[in-house]
């Protein structure tokens, strides 16, 4: 990925739909060759902000470039860069699956040959199957197709695996994760967590209208809810003050006779091997690794999944 020559960027965008403010000021800078995810609870504002991104709505106020195009000053050369899904308006149900991609090829100069992109996404014994008779996933990766098939430099994805069960969930990951290695910049939509920590080399993270952070899966979890909780059972006193100067430990937490320590590093030895030292007995001790679920929870208000309306 390179951070340095953006595919995308997206200054300061405001929207507001009589009286509901949907953007509140959003910064986004999607480096070129990252699939870059942008997370947040139902209604936060990701599918506004790319729809402005696809020029397919206006913003009140800020800019947006996808490889230096202005979207609404140039809308042509825009659908020759970007590649975006089908809106909600689902194709003609009798349409078969490969005459649904030539069609789609002939509004580009330079298509993938249609055999080949229906190959790429596995839908080449279903080329004669009507819209109406493909499964969901297969309606999914229709969709990918004739967003591909004009050789975008950009692709965006919105909700690709929803519905899919989980062979084919994997099989759309893969598939993704090879775009990008063929050099093509992704924007993707998801609510699921684990599907961003094992695509996106990036994400962002939207809540009310905002990007409330951008980072790698990595480094939101690790700024946000640290490296580790360690949970045990005490019988006696609990050595709060001296489980505090532990090295790496940045919290602890009692309830009860159970004891939280927050932290990084080897906190399991450093915390049993001070324990034993000050003669305390303990018993049931659990890790639990940060998840991007627990930074989604704690930077958002709201688990992932769940709309902002649900708090
Ligand atoms: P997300 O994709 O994160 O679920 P949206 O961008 O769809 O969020 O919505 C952001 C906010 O804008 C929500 O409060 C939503 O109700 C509102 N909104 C989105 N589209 C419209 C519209 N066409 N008319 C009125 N309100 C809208």
């Amino acid at each position: 990925m390179n951070v340095a020559t953006p595919a995308i960027e997206v200054r300061q965008l405001r929207k507001t739909y009589r009286g509901t403010t949907a953007l509140d000021g959003v910064d986004l800078t999607v480096g070129t060759g990252e699939i870059f995810g942008i997370l947040g609870p139902n209604g936060a504002g990701k599918t506004t902000t790319v729809e402005i991104i696809e020029g397919l709505t206006s913003p009140d106020s800020g800019s947006v470039h996808v490889l230096g195009i202005d979207p609404f000053a140039d809308r042509d050369a825009l659908r020759q860069v970007l590649g975006a899904q089908l809106q909600e308006s689902r194709l003609p149900a009798k349409l078969r699956v490969r005459e649904a991609v030539k069609l789609y090829a002939s509004f580009y100069p330079d298509p993938v040959p249609v055999d080949e992109m229906l190959e790429r996404v596995g839908l080449t014994d279903k080329r004669s199957t009507p819209f109406e008779g493909l499964s969901g996933g297969q309606q999914q990766r229709l969709s990918i197709a004739l967003a591909l098939v004009g050789r975008p430099k950009v692709a965006i994805l919105d909700e690709v695996t929803t519905g899919l069960d989980p062979t084919a969930r994997r099989a759309m990951w893969q598939t993704i994760l090879d775009l990008r290695d063929s050099g093509l910049t992704v924007v993707l939509i998801t609510h699921f967590m684990e599907e961003a920590e094992r695509l996106c080399d990036r994400v962002a993270l939207m809540r009310g209208g905002r990007i409330v952070a951008t980072d790698t899966t990595g480094g939101i979890i690790e700024s946000t809810v640290g490296g580790q909780r360690v949970t045990f059972d005490v019988a006696g006193r609990v050595p709060v003050a001296d489980l505090e100067r532990l090295p790496g430990v940045t919290g602890v937490e009692v309830d009860g006779s159970t004891v939280h320590v927050l932290g990084r590093g080897d906190l399991v030895t450093a915390i049993t091997g001070a324990l034993h030292g000050w003669g305390v007995g303990y018993e049931r001790v659990r890790v639990h690794q940060g998840t991007l679920d627990d930074a989604f929870l704690q930077l958002t208000g709201t688990a992932a999944g769940r709309t902002e309306e649900d708090r």
